[in-house]
């Protein structure tokens, strides 16, 4: 049982500090050489993989099996075996659990529509009205779309959902979710949800490296670290650039080119919220951690044997 007090050792702050010292400006541009080298390798041969094959997207009957294998798959990895599990599903309008962005849809739908009855669905009848209400409808179906592609877990609502993926792409993105699942089940890291979305996202970002990797290794099959390696050089990058601008130094130009770049959705946190995305700063630490102590921290963390 993980105590308490190891949990109060754990806050954003802190794992902030530590990550924003001198000395990690080069131990991160270490890890993100060696990332980079593995995303450019993986991204030729995804290209390569495009060219000649068709991606299986997995199926709504197919998503429970997957499910579970993932499942099963991480609880090896962290030591424990649960028996209660989330709701895990794909992500519709019809039971999106967040019921503003749900019913905003809903509406801006309903009154696009009747918009375009009252225009007698002709621009020429009622010009404003025709326009306004595409407008809407175009509103609507933007929304939509978002939810369709999000995947998130609901921590209240103890459920994972996703969006429709290929095999490869889902093992991984169904295990950061569930990490978040195992989290959720000790009650004093339950609480981190609060004030340290760093570890919650940098924890989850390890428990999903180790299952794409496994899978990479069992099926031999790199395809399995594509959206991973991806994410972890995207992540490496941006935290790199970030350690760079607070100790004044210039970024090795060599080492960030071509990486990928800060997303739409981190850029809108950023500006929201205030701050950086937790995944970007959660997955620098944990990486630079794993870097020295192995991939046994993330079990380690959960029973609170883990010093940061
Ligand atoms: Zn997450």
């Amino acid at each position: 049982m993980i105590s308490p007090k190891y949990v109060n050792t754990i806050t954003d702050e802190k794992l902030e500090e530590k990550l924003f010292q001198r000395e990690n400006v080069s131990a991160l541009e270490d890890l993100l050489n060696s990332t980079r080298k593995e995303y450019q390798v993986l991204r030729e041969a995804q290209r390569r993989r495009k060219r000649v094959s068709s991606r299986k997207v997995t199926r709504q009957d197919e998503l429970e099996s997957v499910f579970n294998e993932v499942k099963e798959c991480v609880d090896e990895y962290l030591g424990f075996h649960f028996k209660d599990r989330p709701i895990c599903s794909f992500s519709k309008l019809r039971d999106y659990p967040d019921p503003v962005a749900r019913k905003t849809t809903r509406s801006f739908y309903a009154t696009g529509t009747s918009g375009l009855l009252v225009s007698g669905i002709d621009f020429t009848i009622n010009p404003l009205v025709f326009s306004a209400s595409i407008v809407v409808l175009g509103i609507a179906a933007y929304n939509h779309l978002a939810i369709r592609r999000s995947r998130r877990y609901y921590c209240d609502l103890d459920k994972i959902i996703v969006r429709k993926d290929e095999y490869q792409t889902m093992l991984p993105v169904l295990a950061h979710e569930y990490a978040h699942a195992v989290q959720r089940r000790f009650p004093p890291l339950r609480s981190l949800w609060n004030f340290c979305q760093n570890f919650i996202e940098g924890h989850a970002r390890g428990v999903q490296r180790h299952v794409a990797k496994s899978y990479w290794e069992r099926e031999d099959n790199p395809g399995f670290m594509d959206f991973t390696v991806r994410e972890d050089t995207r992540e490496l990058h941006l935290a790199y650039r970030l350690l760079c601008d607070r100790f004044s130094q210039q970024p090795h130009k060599t080492l960030v080119k071509g990486l990928p770049k800060e997303t739409l959705g981190q850029r809108l946190y950023r500006r929201t919220k205030g701050k950086v995305d937790p995944h970007i700063l959660g997955n620098a630490i944990m990486l630079l951690h794993e870097a020295q102590h192995g991939a046994g921290i993330y079990r380690d963390m959960l029973h609170g044997h883990y010093a940061f």
